[in-house]
Order: C-alpha cells, then structure tokens, then sequence
C-alpha cells in the first residue's frame, strides 16, 4: 500500500480553471482574453490535445480561435498566419501546436510568434526571461510542476535539493530556472550523468521529464522526497490494449516517497489549466491591467 501523499492533478487543474473562469469573468468590462491555436497536419495526438485546449478555452469564457493547416503547407503561408495573429487584437496567446510536418523550420516559427502572445513561453525573449528573473510567461508544464510543489510545500522550497531528470526546452530546462528562482538547490540530470540513482537520492524534489516507462525505481527516491512525474509512457496492457505510465515506479516510488504524482492523473491535467492562465495573464499584460485577484 503507497505511503506517499497523492497529488491529485486533476482537482488541482480544476481549482486552476475555476480561478481563470472567475478571472475571465472580473475582466469582462475591460479585455476578453483570447487564445489561438495552430495545428498544421493530421497527427492524432496533437489533434486531441488542439481538441481539448479549444474545449476548456470555451469553457473559461475566453474567446478560442482555431487554426488548421494542411500538412504541406508551406513554412511561408504558415509564418504569414502567426504575423496576422500578432497583429490582431482579439488574440492574447498564440499557441503553434508542436511537432510541425517535416519541412518547417520549428525554431524559426517559434521565434515569429510575439513573445507577448508567447503562451507556452517557448520564444528565446521568455526563456532569457525566465532565467534572468524578469518577468516572463513561463512554459505551461513545468508552470503547473510548480502549482504542485505549492500545494505540497506552502511553507516553500528554499534551500530545498532539487532533481530534474531530463534537460529538454520545454519541459526540463525550464522546471530548473523555476526551481533555481525558488531558491532550491537544482541539479539538471541528462542521459549522460553518472550514477543517476545516486544523484535522484540526494532530492528532497525529484523531477522526472526523460520518456522512458518507469525508469526512475523506487530506491532511487529519497525517503520523504516528493515525486514529480512529468513522463507519459504507452505500454503495452493486457487484452492487446495500451496503457499510460510516468518515468518513475509508482508502486515502488510511492512507498518511500512523502507525495507523489500519479500518471495518468498528475501533472497532464495541469498544462492546459497553466495555459489558459498564461493567457489571462498575456491579457493583462497587453492591455496594461492588474490580473484580478479572485
Ligand atoms: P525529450 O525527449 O525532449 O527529453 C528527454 C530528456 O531525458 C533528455 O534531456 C534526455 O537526455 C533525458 N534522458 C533520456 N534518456 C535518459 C536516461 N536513460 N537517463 C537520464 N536522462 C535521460 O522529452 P520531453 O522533455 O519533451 O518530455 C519528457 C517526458 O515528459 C515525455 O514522456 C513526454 O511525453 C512528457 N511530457 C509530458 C507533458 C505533460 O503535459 N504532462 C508535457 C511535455 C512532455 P539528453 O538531453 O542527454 O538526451
């Protein structure tokens, strides 16, 4: 039976959400916000993600624009699409759903996007931001990491040891400046460190972004640590089925750990409820108002 806390992520994007919707409905004399969303080609994840994004978008009150491209559009008619969404004033946050068809230059697209629009916080103004303390619209997931650690650790993560496994843009590098400006003592762990298990057991916060199923084993988590898993893994299931799994060992991690994330459950629910606060708070910022307090 698991000792650890559960973090349960779907009641806290549901708190997130209620807290936008409110936001939405105090700001209604002044802005709607409003959210865009690209997907160019037909890859079914991402058309499910782009599915549910419009959905809680709607269901805030902001106003959501959807934008499907073909697969073979070209990167010009493409980046034509994000300038007319920076200009318009509806739109507050522009979100070009990733990974975009072979032939377009991702980095470039990102970089066309108006770093105030920037709602997954991915343009290289927001990443310097981030890093340097200025204010900045920092990458949903890791944003949402943090709302977690929050609800487990009111009493905050100063001089706390923090372990993020994975150093990717936008999941690992990010979760590590969000720490780092929390005061946590962050190491970044990668695909070439050594004696990773040592390295996780020395975390009073362990951070899982690798995408390997259950890699991080229960001995490797300090005991009391809480657990992070921002991993989502399809295994094979019984009855020829699939099913979802994090980085980390549950069952294993869970009876050592203090709190812990689940997967499914954990920390998924949380990026679209960060969006949508990212784009509350794009919208303040573009029309020079305070974000409500609700
Ligand atoms: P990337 O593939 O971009 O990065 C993976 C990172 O893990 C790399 O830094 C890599 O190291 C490191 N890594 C790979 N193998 C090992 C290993 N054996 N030991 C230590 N480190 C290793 O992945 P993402 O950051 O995009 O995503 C990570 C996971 O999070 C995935 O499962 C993804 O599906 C999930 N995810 C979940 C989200 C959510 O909403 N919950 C949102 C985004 C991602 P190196 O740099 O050395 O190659």
């Amino acid at each position: 039976m698991s000792g650890a806390r559960i973090i349960d992520g779907k009641a806290l994007a549901a708190k997130l959400r209620e807290r936008v919707a409110a936001q939405v409905a105090a700001l209604a004399e002044t802005v709607r916000p409003g959210l865009a969303v690209v997907l160019v080609g037909e890859d079914p994840a991402s058309a499910v993600y782009v599915r549910n994004k419009n959905r809680e978008t709607q269901a805030s009150g902001m106003a959501s624009f959807e934008h499907k491209l073909p697969a073979d559009t070209p990167e010009a008619e493409l980046l034509a699409l994000v300038e007319r969404l920076n200009r318009d004033p509806a739109v507050h946050g522009i979100l070009v759903q990733l990974p975009l068809p072979d032939g377009i230059d991702s980095a470039k697209v990102l970089r066309a996007i108006d770093p105030a629009k920037d709602v997954d916080g991915f343009h290289p103004e927001n990443v310097g931001a981030l890093w340097t303390g200025a204010p900045a619209l920092a990458p949903c997931t890791p944003r949402g990491c943090m709302t977690m650690l929050a609800e487990v650790h009111p009493e905050g993560l100063v001089g706390k040891r923090a372990v993020v496994v994975g150093r990717s843009n936008i999941v690992g590098k990010p979760m590590a400046a969000l720490l780092l400006a929390q005061h946590c003592t962050v190491t970044l762990a990668h695909s070439r460190t050594q004696d990773l298990p040592g390295v996780c057991r020395s975390a009073d916060i362990l951070v899982a972004a690798v995408g390997r199923a259950r890699m991080i084993e229960g001995d490797w988590v300090q005991p009391g640590a809480t657990v992070i898993d921002v991993g989502i893994n399809r295994i094979p299931a019984d009855g020829g089925k699939t099913r979802l799994v994090g980085d980390v060992d549950f069952a294993g991690a869970s009876e050592v750990a203090g709190a812990i994330t689940p997967v499914p459950g954990g920390v998924g629910p949380m990026t679209i409820a960060c969006l949508l606060a990212n784009t509350v708070t794009a919208a303040c910022r573009l029309a020079g108002v305070a974000e409500p307090e609700v």
